[in-house]
């Protein structure tokens, strides 16, 4: 009997002591979550240095992949055929899985043997051509070629008794597994930069969480699923996760009509960092997460981040892509796929009563004269209590 499996494999390098542990433990967690949101069937097995993922479905093999490639934490998977560790199953399983290879231009090929499993008699390279001349069987028109070949046939002999089969490596997304750097608030709008924001922390190992600010009915119920989509769209890199969204029309109304036009913009980042601290705090999140990026707008001064992050008393403010050029960040939501939602054409709150000259280099001082026209802490406060929680 042959099955076919998924071997993930994963980093090991800086990994020791209790690290190794927290590690493991939440890279199974999430291979678990990525794996069952596909196969419900299917298990996960730990092999020294190895996850294996068995009993599923074998329809749901290349869904499975496309998932699993998504998990940070691991860098590498292959699908193989596993057996047990005997030479005549082997070899069986070794006929039936050469036949299921795509050869297209391969010409030449090698078998390669890793025998982990000491007590398996046969010595690798005795077994390498034993299992060359039973491909050549097959094929015979193919070559074998030790160094550089088209295709590697690779036989994995592991210590728990199983052997596994197969040919090519798929690259995984690397990083850290998610969780193990703390859990942080990611400010998510419908733009290009705050989901690559998401997927550049997640890969570091932050449990994100999102907040999204809509001025409903000034922005469109469209601009809310908008947003939802693109949490749905980061999901499989950064696991299920929990999106706030907060009604910002009030907050506009109030400073559109209390304070000096040039400063909109600058007032709403500072009441939306007030916001996302009092969540932080109560929610057990590190720090707050933006999309911003030095000088892309005139919002994104060195001088406006400053007096928008201010504000903060206990958390600091990463900014993931701040040094990113726009086609890089471009490229990167290309892969994860959320480019072609943060180009659909709905409005965002800080588009609403945009000022015609908003400041570049606002004076701390001037903004809290501002400020000090409405009541922040009030506003601040209404706008948690009718909070909106949806989940990821
Ligand atoms: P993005 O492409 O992420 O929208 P942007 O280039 O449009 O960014 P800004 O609109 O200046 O830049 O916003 C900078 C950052 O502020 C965003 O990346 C996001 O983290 C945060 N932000 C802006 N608007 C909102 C909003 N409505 N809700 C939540 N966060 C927001
Ligand atoms: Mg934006």
């Amino acid at each position: 009997m042959v099955n076919k499996v998924i071997l993930l494999r994963y980093g090991e390098i800086h990994l020791k002591g209790k690290n190794r542990g927290i590690f493991e433990n939440a890279l199974l967690k999430n291979i678990e979550s990525a794996t069952f949101s596909v196969d419900g069937q299917a298990k996960v097995l730990k092999i020294g240095g190895r996850y294996v993922v068995f009993g599923f479905c074998q329809e749901n093999s290349n869904l499975l992949v496309e998932k699993l490639t998504k998990v940070f934490g691991l860098v590498s998977l292959s699908v193989a055929y596993e057996t047990e560790n005997d030479a005549e199953k082997i070899i069986f399983a070794v006929q039936n899985f050469i036949k299921t290879v795509d050869f297209g231009s391969v010409k030449t090929f090698k078998a390669e043997v890793k025998r982990a499993d000491k007590c398996f008699p046969v010595h690798s390279t005795d077994f390498e051509a034993e299992i060359g001349g039973v491909i050549l069987d097959i094929f015979p028109n193919l070559k074998v070629k030790l160094s550089q070949p088209d295709l590697t046939v690779n036989i994995d002999i592991r210590e728990n008794g199983k052997t596994y089969i197969f040919t090519n490596k798929i690259a995984c997304a690397g990083g850290l597994p998610v969780g193990v750097s703390g859990k942080a608030l990611v400010m998510l709008s419908g733009g290009i930069d705050s989901p690559v924001a998401c997927y550049l922390m997640a890969k570091r190992g932050v449990q994100i969480a999102a907040i999204h600010f809509h001025s409903y009915p000034y922005t469109s119920k469209q601009a809310k699923e908008k947003v939802i989509t693109l949490a749905k769209e980061v999901k499989d890199y950064c696991g299920k996760f929990k999106l706030y969204c907060v009604s910002f029309t009030k907050i506009q109304e109030e400073i559109h009509k209390n304070c000096k036009e040039g400063y909109m913009i600058t007032i709403m980042r500072r009441i939306m960092m007030r916001i996302c601290e009092k969540i932080a705090l109560k929610e057990g999140y590190l720090a707050v997460v933006t999309g911003e990026n030095l000088g892309q707008v005139a919002s994104q001064t060195i001088e406006s981040m400053t007096s928008t992050e201010s504000v903060l008393n206990k958390i600091p403010v990463f900014r993931p892509v701040l040094t990113y050029d726009k086609l890089e960040i471009i490229e990167i939501s290309k892969k994860i796929g959320t480019f072609e939602t943060s180009i659909l054409p709905y409005e965002d709150c800080c588009t609403v009563f945009l000022p015609k000259n908003p400041l570049i280099k606002p004076k701390i001082e001037l903004v809290e004269k501002e400020e000090a026209k409405i009541d922040i802490e009030f506003l601040v406060e209404q706008a948690i209590k009718n909070l909106e929680i949806i989940e990821i």
